[in-house]
């Protein structure tokens, strides 16, 4: 009975004194108490344990509380936590970069680190057009990205987001005015058509004296809308940058570290970027770290600029606690056969999706590596469906039209049915 009132006096105070990631304090929705999580399963605080099918957004790709993450975490707390980066360096930091460097495709070879997804595409962003601003081009100030994209919630990320998605409109006043090409349209499997790719190689052609340059998301649109593109559209993209002198960002954060069957989703297209941006899993889900890449041309030119240095550097740079756990989260997906796990992932949700497609509600189903999705015909009513779904014991949080799974690399097969069948209970009712 205590245990019961201690729960609802957090969940009270919660809708008092906390915001939630794109939440209302006036109409609050109430969130479920976690008290631990353990694999794929989350602990809810009244006793029930939920199958886990976000990663927690993408990043716990090898489920919660893993001793060997805990070991590594614990080990570096014992020697030190933080220490600053400005003209101090240490062994946690520059083996994450050397393996990042080692991993990435062939051409990035240097690392900048910061604390999140959004503050790696802001450092992006500034790197491409303090590159331009060194070369002697400052008119290079516009970005050209895709419809349907998501890139993070501050300012510049936000500026080259899907600007329906992102409510452009009102922050009209506020935001960067950049370009933007329609959502690629072909899907990851489809037959090529270069008409998909018609207005966005005319956007670059008329204007790319203006653009610095390109930034999306490859292959996989992440929560712009789970959209599944054609490797042929990135690889015409890595051509027209180069053939138009604008620099390739490639925000692997969602789809970095195996995610899409591939380590990073560039590969599908065989390209490498000239920027590339990584967060999210990169530590395993344990703690905020994203990372910044470029290639030598990039770095070079910056450095070679009226500043003379790039002109970026946070306070927690490097963090030696999340270097640690990054590296042993990269160096524990690496030890598996991780490719042939995410097969077998792909393949079971390949099996269970299929029914989805038979339901009137379900516009379409799509599968890639461990993502699943099921696009509704119309949006779902958010609070309504995440309790149906908690009831039956998993943890899905849909957004607008879409429904969709990206557990963690360690679900079971029997896991990943319940998981599936749950939701097909809920959406068949
Ligand atoms: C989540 C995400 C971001 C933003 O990362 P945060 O850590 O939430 O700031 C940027 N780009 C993509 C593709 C993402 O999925």
């Amino acid at each position: 009975m205590t245990i019961k009132n201690n729960q609802s006096e957090i969940i009270r105070k919660d809708q008092q004194f906390v915001w939630h990631p794109y939440s209302s304090l006036t109409d609050p929705i109430p969130a479920y108490e976690v008290v631990s999580a353990e694999g794929v399963y989350i602990q809810l605080a009244d006793g029930k344990h939920l199958i886990d099918g976000m990663s927690s957004w993408w990043c716990a790709i090898h489920g919660y509380n893993h001793p060997i993450l805990n070991a590594a975490a614990k080990d570096q707390i014992d020697r030190m936590s933080h220490v600053m980066f400005g003209g101090i360096t240490h062994a946690p930091a520059v083996s994450l970069c050397e393996k990042l460097v080692d991993i990435t495709p062939q051409g990035l070879n240097k690392v900048f680190l910061s604390d999140s997804g959004s503050v790696s595409v802001e450092v992006a962003i500034k790197m491409a057009f303090q590159y331009w601003i060194s070369q002697g081009q400052p008119e290079k100030n516009k970005l050209l990205s895709l419809k349907g994209g998501y890139h993070g919630d501050t300012f510049a990320a936000m500026s080259v987001t899907d600007p329906v998605n992102g409510m452009h409109h009102i922050f009209d006043q506020v935001l960067p005015q950049h370009y933007f090409a329609p959502k690629p349209e072909i899907g990851f499997n489809q037959a090529w058509n270069n008409t998909d790719i018609a207005e966005f190689k005319a956007i670059l052609a008329t204007n790319h004296q203006q653009i610095a340059a390109v930034i999306l998301e490859p292959i996989v649109q992440g929560a712009g809308g789970m959209n599944f593109y054609s490797p042929e559209y990135l690889k015409q993209v890595r051509k027209l940058c180069t053939q138009y002198n604008v620099l390739l960002i490639a925000d692997e954060i969602a789809t970095g570290f195996g995610r899409t069957g591939k380590l990073f989703a560039c590969e599908w297209a065989g390209i490498c970027p000239d920027i590339m941006c990584l967060g999210k899993s990169l530590t395993g889900g344990y703690m905020t770290l994203a990372a910044t890449l470029c290639n030598n041309e990039v770095s070079r030119g910056i450095c070679d600029g009226e500043a003379g240095c790039f002109m970026h550097g946070p306070t927690f740079m490097g963090n030696p606690l999340a270097c640690s756990v990054a590296n042993a989260s990269i160096d524990l997906l690496l030890s598996q056969d991780w490719y042939a796990n995410i097969d077998r992932i792909e393949s079971v949700l390949q099996q269970h999706i299929q029914a989805f497609s038979d339901l009137d509600t379900v516009a379409e189903t799509r599968v890639l590596g461990a993502i699943g999705v099921i696009e509704m015909k119309d949006p779902v009513n958010l609070a309504e469906i995440q309790r149906q779904f908690v009831e039956q014991g998993i943890w899905v949080r849909p957004f607008g039209k879409l429904v969709y799974v990206m557990p963690p690399f360690v679900i079971t097969n029997p896991d990943l049915e319940l998981l599936m069948k749950g939701i097909y209970k809920i959406l068949s009712m």
